[in-house]
């Protein structure tokens, strides 16, 4: 017995120790937490991710919690909203839910001049598919995720942008479905410079064009050529007309060529009108000799 009794004593020391110093490991250095809630509690949540200190609501007279900050509102949709502020008392988050679910979800900050920019949000769209989006420091989005409700990924878009205030340079597409990945790359005036199609599953290449413009001395676009590889597969001219209602592009003429082995070179050429009729079409061999 007291034999046991001293085994007893020596594990509680070695666990006293141990204790003693695994809180001392978790009292430094103090990890950085803040609030988070849904509309039914709020926690902690550490730079880690731990979360700590669950508990409900405390709402004032003006539905604030006291001890979290959130605001809380009941609409007469059955809808409840709850925000979350900064100091100078901006929406920073806001979750919606409806019948317990969360309907759709927004982050946002605000600039210099104090106007508002969305950093994510979430939304279910008319489809039914639940939508993520996120936002660049400029509030464009970066990238668009689309979900059943049973969190299958339907489709996705990521963009990238070629400085702080232009379009976009290049969207990758990726199709849940179809199983494809599609990319696009563009150039200043947001036109295709190239396209490609993947397969999703090994990431081998399915298909593949790039594209070149030619303008005319006022910057408009009079053609258009659409390569694969290194051939010259298709090009479209275009043709300018003025009428009372101002000046009118429309597509004059198209250039098909063939680029598979056995008729390399041959080539149709279609002219067209302005009103979209076709005029004329001829086919060529590869020596420019008209053909039947
Ligand atoms: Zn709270």
């Amino acid at each position: 017995m007291k034999n046991f009794i001293r085994t007893v004593f020596i594990i509680l020391l070695v666990l006293s120790v141990l204790c003693g110093c695994a809180g001392k490991e978790a009292e430094s250095p103090a990890l950085e937490w803040k609030w988070e809630a849904d509309h039914s509690g709020h926690w902690k949540i550490y730079e880690n991710g731990e979360k700590s200190d669950f508990g409900e609501h405390d709402f004032n007279e003006i539905s604030v919690c006291t001890v979290c900050g959130i605001e809380s509102i009941e609409w007469n949709n059955g809808i409840i909203s709850i925000n979350a502020f900064d100091e100078e008392k901006n929406v920073t988050f806001s979750k919606n839910y409806k019948n317990g679910e969360i309907i759709s979800e927004y982050e946002k900050t605000y600039n210099e001049d104090g106007t508002e920019r969305l950093i994510y949000s979430s939304e279910i769209n008319p489809d039914g598919l639940k939508m993520i989006t996120e936002y660049d420091e400029s509030g464009r989005s970066v990238k668009e995720q689309f979900f059943y409700p049973d969190g299958t990924p339907h489709h996705e878009s990521v963009y990238e942008y070629a400085n702080p205030d232009g379009g976009k340079s290049f969207e990758r597409y990726t199709d849940y479905e179809e199983k494809r990945i599609f990319e696009y790359g563009y150039d200043e005036k947001g036109d295709w410079i190239s396209y490609t199609v993947y397969r999703l599953d090994t990431g081998s290449f399915v298909s593949g064009q790039t594209f070149e413009y030619e303008y005319d001395s006022e910057g408009r676009k009079i053609c258009q050529r659409t390569f694969e590889k290194d051939d010259l597969r298709e090009e479209i001219f275009f043709g300018y007309y003025e009428d009372a209602e101002g000046i009118h592009c429309y597509r004059s003429k198209y250039i098909y060529y063939i680029i598979e082995d056995f008729i390399k070179g041959h080539y149709t050429v279609t002219e067209y009108n302005k009103d979209g009729e076709e005029i004329s079409r001829e086919s060529y061999d590869s020596l420019g000799n008209k053909i039947g």
